[in-house]
C-alpha cells in the first residue's frame, strides 16, 4: 500500500473511536456504480454504502438539486414550514399510501419514533404504562437504546442492558411463536419485511398475512422496518407492497436520501390521530430543507427512471447468476433474497472472500459471519452483474 494511504489510515486510527474494523482503503470519489480510492484504484461497488446509494454516484439531477438548496437554505428548525419538506412528505405519502410522515436524521431514530408512537397509542387506550412490544430474533433495528432493545442479537444488546424493557422476542417466519407471546399488554409487533443484517431472510407471505390479521383482531400495531429493504431494493418501492400487507407504522432511511443522512417514520391516519401529538416528539435537524431536497429528488428520480421495474429485471438476473454460482461451488449453502437484496450463505466465514474481492476491485459486504450480502446501487446493469460474478468466482476458488 502506498505510503500516503497508510499514513491516513494511521491518522484515522489514532483519532476515531475504534468501533469498526475497517477495510484498509481510503475512498475518494464515485462515478455510477464505481468507487475510486485515493490512489485511483477502481472498485465495482456491490455494497452502495450499505444499501444507501440507490441512484449510484454522481447523479447529475440529484447533485444539482442539492447544490442549489445549499445556496438557498439548509436548515430552518421545525418551528417553521419549508418547501422541500412539504414536497418530500407529499411524495412519500403518495409512494407508500401511508398518511403521516415524520422526518428523522437516521434509521435508528425512525425506529425510536415508531416505538414511541406505538406506546402512546396504547397508553391513550388504557392509560397503562406497561405495554409490550414483540420483536424478532436475528433482527436489526439500529444502535440507539430503543432500537437496540428491539434488536434480536444478544451480542449487540447485552453489554448495554437494561434496554427500554417489555420487549419479547419471537422467531421470524414462525407465526405460532409470535401468537404465543401476545397478551393484553401487547401494543406492537415490529419486524423487517426482509431481515437484512440478520442474514437476508425475506418474510413469507403466510407469516406476514397472519401477523396482519392478528394485529387487526387485537388492535395491535404492525411496525414494518423498511430501512434496508425499502426504497425499491426488492423491486417494489416498499417490500411490503409485494405481499399486499400494509403496516400501521413504517420506518425508512438508508436509500431514502441516497447519501444525505435522513430517515422517516410513517403511519396511517388511525395512528396519526391517536398517538404523537404536539410536544410529544421532536428533532432539531429532522426534516431540514437539505435532507428533504434529497428525499424529494430521489423519489422523483425513482419514478422518472422506473427504478423498481429495473430492479425486478436486474434482480432476477442477479438471482440466476448467483444460483448458477451456488450450483458450481460446494462451499455455497444457499442463496436468499429479493430483487437487489441478496445473500449467499457459505459453509465458512466470508471475511477472507470479501478481502480477496476487494483486492481484485470488487466491494462486497457481509450480513453476519457466513453470508455475503449483495446490495448494489439500484442502477446496476446485467453487465455489472456479470463483472461482479466473474470476480467473485475467482475469490471462491481460492
Ligand atoms: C441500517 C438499519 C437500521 C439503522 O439505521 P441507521 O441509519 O444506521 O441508524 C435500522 N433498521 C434496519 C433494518 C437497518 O438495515
Amino acid at each position: 500500500m502506498a505510503e500516503y494511504m497508510q499514513r491516513l489510515i494511521e491518522d484515522a486510527e489514532s483519532a476515531l473511536l475504534h468501533t469498526y474494523n475497517r477495510y484498509q482503503i481510503v475512498l475518494d470519489r464515485g462515478e455510477g456504480v464505481y468507487l475510486y480510492d485515493i490512489e485511483g484504484k477502481k472498485y465495482l461497488d456491490f455494497a452502495a454504502g450499505i444499501a444507501v446509494f440507490a441512484l449510484g454516484y454522481g447523479n447529475r439531477i440529484y447533485n444539482d438539486a442539492l447544490k442549489a438548496q445549499i445556496d438557498k437554505l439548509t436548515h430552518t428548525s421545525n418551528y417553521y414550514y419549508n418547501v422541500p419538506a412539504i414536497e418530500a412528505a407529499k411524495r412519500l405519502k403518495a409512494a407508500s399510501g401511508m398518511d403521516r410522515v415524520f422526518f428523522t436524521n437516521s434509521g435508528a431514530e425512525a425506529v425510536e419514533g415508531a416505538i414511541k408512537a406505538a406506546r402512546k397509542y396504547a397508553w391513550l387506550k388504557d392509560g397503562k404504562a406497561d405495554h409490550e412490544i414483540i420483536a424478532m430474533n436475528h433482527s436489526f433495528h439500529g444502535r440507539t437504546m430503543g432500537a437496540l432493545s428491539v434488536t434480536g442479537n444478544p451480542k449487540y444488546r447485552e453489554p448495554f442492558e437494561p434496554g427500554i424493557g417489555n420487549i419479547r422476542f419471537a422467531d421470524y417466519n414462525d407465526f405460532d411463536s409470535v401468537a404465543a407471546l401476545v397478551n393484553e399488554k401487547t401494543c406492537a409487533v415490529i419486524l423487517e419485511t426482509v431481515q437484512g443484517e440478520g442474514g437476508i431472510y425475506p418474510a413469507t407471505e403466510d407469516f406476514l398475512k397472519k401477523i396482519r390479521a392478528l394485529c387487526d383482531e387485537k388492535d395491535i400495531l404492525l411496525i414494518l422496518d423498511e430501512i434496508q429493504c425499502g426504497m425499491g431494493r426488492t423491486g417494489y418501492l416498499f417490500a411490503w407492497q409485494k405481499y399486499g400487507v400494509k403496516p400501521d407504522i413504517m420506518t425508512a432511511a438508508k436509500a431514502i436520501g441516497c447519501g444525505v443522512p435522513v430517515g422517516a417514520f410513517l403511519m396511517n391516519e388511525k395512528v396519526g390521530q391517536h398517538s404523537l401529538a404536539a410536544g410529544d416528539h421532536g428533532t432539531t435537524y429532522g426534516g431540514n430543507p437539505l435532507a428533504c431536497t434529497a428525499v424529494a429528488t430521489v423519489l422523483e428520480l425513482f419514478e422518472k427512471e422506473c427504478i423498481p421495474a429495473h430492479v425486478r429485471e436486474v434482480g432476477a438476473y442477479l438471482e440466476k447468476r448467483l444460483d448458477e454460482l451456488a450450483a458450481g461451488h460446494a462451499c455455497v449453502r444457499e442463496r436468499r433474497g429479493a430483487g437487489l437484496l441478496q445473500g449467499l450463505e457459505l459453509d465458512r466465514p466470508v471475511g477472507p472472500v470479501i478481502l480477496a474481492a476487494l483486492e481484485k476491485g470488487l466491494i462486497l459486504i457481509n450480513a453476519g459471519t457466513n453470508v455475503i450480502r449483495f446490495v448494489p446501487p439500484l442502477i446496476v446493469t446485467q453487465e455489472n452483474v456479470d463483472e461482479m460474478i466473474g470476480i467473485l468466482e475467482t475469490c471462491l476458488e481460492g
